[in-house]
């Protein structure tokens, strides 16, 4: 399952999302718009979960790292998938809650849990916390001991793997605010200090080494120095860790510059990790720790789509043509964040070849509000219905009111069909939080 599979061309020449045709998405639900094929996402679910029981006994859980794209509709799927999920914040622990997911399938991450985040999971009967900085320990111990219970929870441990992607989505780096550096001893040393807490169950360690990884040496090299880290916890210290957490990061096809990988491409990523593994652990004597893996774009970003509607077109000669779309930053802030590359694709006219290069921008008042450059399209007429592939991730969970423009909606389609995930916002809930006091307010 990817792209290829959630896309076709249907016989009007029109872009088609899991059987829905985009045209009639844009004219009924209007745009921007979010659009999401609910088959791809759940065959994600399943072929990370499958992975686990075939080649790892079973021995593990798959979390759907769920800041890629949060809103209830979502852990509800993860919910019926029977994986868990994993929440870095408060809101969405309650988004998670709210849609009736288990919570002992949640995990919280974070490198700077508010206490009332703490306070929130611990009370809601969170499985596990991830640990990543000694005042949270310390907080966590005295809301588990208040209580009277015992909170599972990992150290997030850096292991300085220097993956091969963005320097902002690198998380593993010698200088980084996530984790607890190996390298330095301060790994060690928390250990030490989590196995004295009496309120807290330190079941072993987490690491996330960055995203959209296509290098499967990254993920092995990670594996080798987290289990060369538990082996020494277990001479220095006795404690052999029962579980790994090896985070998320498998990149997704955005672009022909990223491989479009099949699930069996996926596949070959999780049969060397859980080899590695099995390696490793025999090497060092160690018994096989359950593992978990914390998937988040490659489970939604290439089952999204956004469309847009065309509207000024402006062409500086000699330079370049601008393509004005009736979103941008505010739906899709990853080119103003990270210069990220998307394809573009005329969803009403998809049969056309392309024969131009444009630059698509936004409607906000910044210059480097662009959903892209160098797009290859068709020629572009206004009016025209723009779909930009693979924003199901890291898209809609980054958008933000910048502007005061609206947050689009989302739908999700299944057999052809959709329906509302995240409904339009109004005018209304721009003001809904806003106040006049009362020496503003206009008398009359
Ligand atoms: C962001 C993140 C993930 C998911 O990464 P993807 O690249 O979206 O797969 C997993 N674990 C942690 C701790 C993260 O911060």
């Amino acid at each position: 399952m990817n792209t290829r599979e959630t896309l076709k061309i249907n016989e009007k020449g029109h872009l088609a999302i899991g059987g829905a045709d985009c045209t009639e998405l844009a004219e009924r639900f209007g745009t921007p718009l979010y659009v999401f094929d609910e088959a791809h996402i759940r065959n994600m679910m399943r072929m990370y979960r499958q992975a686990v029981c075939d080649e790892y006994d079973g021995n593990g859980l798959v979390l759907y790292a769920s800041k890629a794209f949060s809103c209830m509709a979502i852990y509800a799927i993860a919910r019926e998938e029977g994986i868990g999920v994993d929440v870095v914040s408060g809101g969405e622990l309650y988004t998670a809650l709210k849609a009736g997911f288990p919570a002992e399938r949640i995990y919280m991450h974070g490198n700077n849990k508010l206490p009332s985040e703490l306070k929130e999971a611990i009370e809601a009967g969170v499985g596990c916390i991830v640990v990543d900085s000694e005042l949270e320990a310390e907080r966590i111990e005295a809301e588990a001991a208040s209580r009277g219970v015992v909170q599972k929870v990992l150290l997030r441990i850096n292991p300085g793997v220097e993956a091969h992607t963005h320097a902002y989505v690198q998380t593993a780096t010698p200088d980084s605010k996530f984790g607890f550096s190996v390298a330095n001893g301060t790994a060690q040393e928390m250990t030490k200090r989590l196995l004295g807490m009496e309120h807290l169950a330190l079941k072993g360690f987490h690491c996330h080494i960055g995203s959209q990884i296509f290098e499967k040496d990254s993920f092995v090299l990670a594996v080798e120095r987290c289990l060369a880290f538990v082996k020494e916890i277990k001479y220095s210290y006795g404690f052999e860790a029962e579980e790994l957490n090896l985070g998320g990061g498998f990149g997704i096809w955005y672009t022909d510059e990223d491989e479009m990988m099949s699930v069996e491409g996926y596949r070959t990523y999780l049969t060397a990790l859980f080899s590695a593994v099995r390696r490793e652990c025999a090497r060092y004597g160690l018994r096989l720790p359950r593992i978990l893996l914390e998937p988040g774009r490659s489970i939604v970003g290439e089952a999204g789509i956004t469309l847009y509607t065309v509207g000024a077109i402006k062409e500086i000669p000699g330079l370049r043509k601008y393509v004005a779309v009736d979103g941008g930053m505010f739906d899709n802030p990853r080119f103003a964040l990270y210069g990220s590359k998307y394809t573009a694709v005329l969803a009403n006219r998809a049969d056309e070849p392309p024969c131009e290069l444009v630059s698509v921008a936004g409607k906000c008042c910044e210059s480097g509000d662009l959903i892209g450059v160098g797009m290859s399209l068709p020629r572009v007429k206004t009016g025209d219905l723009l779909a930009i592939l693979s924003t199901g991730a890291y898209n809609y969970s980054m958008a933000s009111n910048y502007n005061r423009n609206l947050i689009p909606p989302a739908v999700l389609v299944r057999d052809g069909e959709a329906e509302y995930i995240v409904k339009p916002q109004s005018y209304e809930d721009l003001v809904r939080n806003d106040v006049l006091p009362r020496s503003l307010t206009p008398n009359n």
